[in-house]
């Protein structure tokens, strides 16, 4: 099976995707996507810094580049609260228990800037919600 390229930041966009996107076609990979990691959770993911196989569909892109800085920011930002470094071959029951953490205690400074954070925010803890902790979806 061909690897399963992933830009670290979007292991937590695949955690709180709803059905939203740039375009329909990006959105019908991402579930497409999310349902076969979620299916396989042991499928190993590469670690890129580059266009990965969520960006192939977006029209956001050009060539091997996303058009914004801001996504390369994101990366450094997941890399760093993780450990995990570029190129670095995991698991999606890894990353996805390592996103998970981010997304419950260091989302809005981690995605800061990204026009979906006040969706995703809705998982966050916060002071209000740290007796009855958000339900992180899969
Ligand atoms: S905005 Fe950039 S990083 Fe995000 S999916 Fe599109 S091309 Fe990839
Ligand atoms: S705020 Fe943006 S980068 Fe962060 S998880 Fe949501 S969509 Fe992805």
């Amino acid at each position: 099976m061909i690897p399963i390229h992933l830009r670290p930041h979007h292991g937590l966009c695949l955690l709180t995707f709803e059905g939203r996107g740039y375009c329909p076609e990006f959105v019908t990979q991402m579930a497409h996507l999310k349902n076969l990691l979620n299916r396989t959770p042991k499928t190993h993911l590469i670690l890129t810094l580059q266009c990965d196989d969520l960006c192939h569909y977006c029209p956001h892109r050009t060539g091997n580049h996303c058009d914004s800085s801001l996504p390369e920011k994101i990366d450094q930002n997941v890399l760093s609260l993780t450990g995990l470094k570029a190129g670095q071959s995991i698991t999606w029951n890894e990353l996805r228990a390592m996103t998970r953490q981010i997304l419950s205690n260091n989302l809005n400074s981690c995605c800061s800037g990204c026009e979906w954070l006040s969706i995703c925010s809705k998982y966050c803890n916060t002071p209000k919600s740290q007796h009855h902790s958000p339900k992180i979806p899969n």
